[in-house]
């Protein structure tokens, strides 16, 4: 049927190449090389691909979890759980499990298109028997070295060594286009293959965002302190509340209906119903698309993000919940208006044109507009982060008007000033049953940092702490752990690192204990950070650059009430 594709053994060749590849230019034109020579029917899937991701459409979800994967492989490989998890400590990665367990396989001959439909329809499949089928087939058509790649695709990892920008490179490379045209028509169009199929036609400045597409969303650096900030912003500041809920594009296409997208770029339209009638009324300016933040809103103020938590994960909230826990959508930013990109305005001219849309706000629901003003020096921006907190906000986000829209990236365009000086976000590794109250439940977590911002970056534990969780959460936890355990020691066990939490502390020390060489003093998990993946947690340099602030004395971290961190002094 696809005898156009070409067979994804070759694919799985080059993913091989570029993973024993040491230089990156030698990567890239590997790659290049072989993305030329691809039928058109084959790129988009291919670059895909080699981004780590099974599916076209970056919103899309295989629904596959390490339990159903690990299903897959061992009915293929017709081995026990027992050998399938053996063969996961051996490697900590699926990709290579699956070549481990497969060795001697010779390929049956799938074609990349093949795999790629495969991957569809266990997207669009109603039940996990039929996508661990699916998969199923595709192992047990492979070779040792096709599963390698498979295994590391419907895992979404690649491992190869491959960060996306280089992957970006090789495409243009490949079809002898300019960098940061390949870069743009990425960002908007949130598909490299789409991207890839542009360059290729020599249509790369035709590339737009898709209303009803999710863009990637712009991230904040963190920022140490007040004086930092103003260092790098220069003589004025925009100083922005942070708010505490959950981030969300907004999309509203002419005459169409209004999605909602997370920051994992999940759909989550059905579960804000109240924020998307209220965005029916934008009638005047659409297609449009807004970034926001989703907060609990209560007699005309932001409310607590743990009552938020209840509205999470509620496809379909009822009228009951609806009226415990009302959602709005602050909006801060704005992408595309009146059918027009604005991404590259500078901020300056996106926040007027998100005024003049007239939110339709005011009487305590739907949608309404982040509080701004302007700072011009350390002391009003330390000013402003005590007045964002008294309005229980998270502190600050200090934005540079002069600065576009960059999806994706965390550029120096926002900084954000938090409490959160005091957090890192990391990804647990381990568990251990409680005991007294916790008895009979996973409840203390081991959890560990990344070594680099790299896509092969190691894991290095740095801490351990018992969960600040509801005893619901944890016993949901509890199967949640049990569900992804590697390795059981009775009273503890490793788990596959999936699960990101955001800790507290208070102090950074150096330890030999961790791996990362680092420990927390005091810890507390303040949240499971579902909107998060394994890639986004913070990495050895944060830690090492919070350290050192911290050894200068430019922070000092204390606890006060209820476990909240707050900054008690700062010498500026
Ligand atoms: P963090 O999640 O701690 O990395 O902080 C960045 C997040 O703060 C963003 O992804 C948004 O979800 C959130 N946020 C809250 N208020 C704002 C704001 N005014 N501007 C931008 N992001 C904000």
């Amino acid at each position: 049927m696809n005898d156009r594709s070409t067979p994804f053994a070759e694919l799985a060749a080059v993913a091989a190449d570029v993973a024993a590849t040491r230089s990156k230019l030698a990567k890239r034109d590997r790659l290049a090389g072989y993305l030329r020579g691809l039928p058109s029917t084959d790129l988009g899937t291919a670059v895909a691909f080699f981004a780590g991701r099974p599916l076209r459409d970056a919103t899309a979800k295989l629904g596959m979890g390490w339990v159903q994967q690990g299903a897959a492989l061992s009915a293929a490989a017709g081995v026990d759980a027992e050998a399938l998890r053996a063969a996961y400590l051996r490697h900590s990665d699926l990709g290579d499990a699956a070549a481990d367990l497969l060795t001697g396989r010779s390929s049956g001959g799938l074609s990349v298109a093949d795999v790629g439909e495969a991957f569809e329809r266990m997207a669009s499949a109603a039940a996990n028997d039929k996508r661990v089928a699916l998969l199923r087939g595709l192992f047990a058509r492979s070779s040792a070295e096709e599963a390698r790649f498979l295994g590391r695709i419907s895992s979404r990892e690649t491992r190869i060594g491959l960060r996306e920008g280089l992957l970006e490179e090789a495409v243009a490379t490949a079809f002898d286009a300019p960098l940061e045209d390949v870069r743009r028509a990425h960002m908007l169009t949130g598909d490299l293959g789409e991207a890839a199929s542009l360059a290729r036609d020599g249509r790369l400045q035709r590339a737009a965002l898709h209303v009803g597409r999710p863009v990637r969303f712009m991230l904040a650096t963190p920022a140490a302190d007040a004086a930092e900030v103003m260092r790098r912003v220069g003589d004025e500041a925009w100083i922005e509340d942070k708010y505490d809920g959950i981030r969300a594009q907004l999309h509203v296409s002419r005459g169409g209906q209004p999605r909602l997208f997370s920051r994992d770029l999940n759909d989550v339209t059905r579960s804000f119903p109240e924020v998307v009638a209220a965005a029916a009324g934008l009638s005047d300016s659409v297609p449009l698309v807004i970034d926001g933040e989703l907060v609990p809103w209560r007699a005309g103020s932001v409310g607590d993000f743990a009552s938020l938590q209840s509205r999470l994960g509620r496809v379909r909230p009822s009228a009951k919940l609806l009226a415990e826990v009302p959602v709005v959508l602050v909006a801060f930013d704005l992408l595309h208006a009146s059918g027009r990109d604005v991404l590259d305005a500078p901020l300056r001219e996106r926040r007027a044109a998100l005024e003049a849309l007239h939110l339709p706000d005011r009487s305590g629901g739907g949608i309404l507009l982040s509080r701004l003003a302007t700072a011009t020096s350390a002391a009003e921006v330390d000013r402003g982060f005590d007045d964002a907190r008294e309005r229980h906000n998270e502190g600050l986000m200090v934005k540079d008007p002069g600065s576009s829209y960059q999806p994706g990236r965390r550029g120096l365009g926002w900084l954000k000033l938090k409490k959160a000086l005091a957090t890192l976000d990391c990804v647990v590794v381990g568990v251990e049953w409680g005991h007294g109250k916790r008895h009979g439940l996973l409840s203390d977590y081991t959890f560990a940092i990344r070594e680099s911002d790299a896509a092969d970056s190691r894991l290095l534990t740095i801490g351990k702490a018992y969960t600040g969780l509801t005893d619901a959460e944890i016993a949901g936890m509890t199967e949640r752990f049990a569900s992804i355990t590697l390795q059981d020691f009775g009273r503890y066990r490793t788990v596959v690192p999936e699960v990101v939490v955001e800790i507290a502390f208070d102090r950074i020390m150096r330890s030999t204990r961790h791996r990362s060489g680092f420990a927390m003093r005091f810890p507390r998990i303040v949240r499971v950070r579902d909107d998060k993946t394994p890639e986004e947690i913070d990495t050895l340099p944060t830690v090492e650059a919070l350290f050192a602030a911290q050894a200068s004395g430019r922070i000092l971290l204390a606890t006060g009430a209820a476990g909240q961190t707050e900054r008690i002094a700062l010498d500026g």
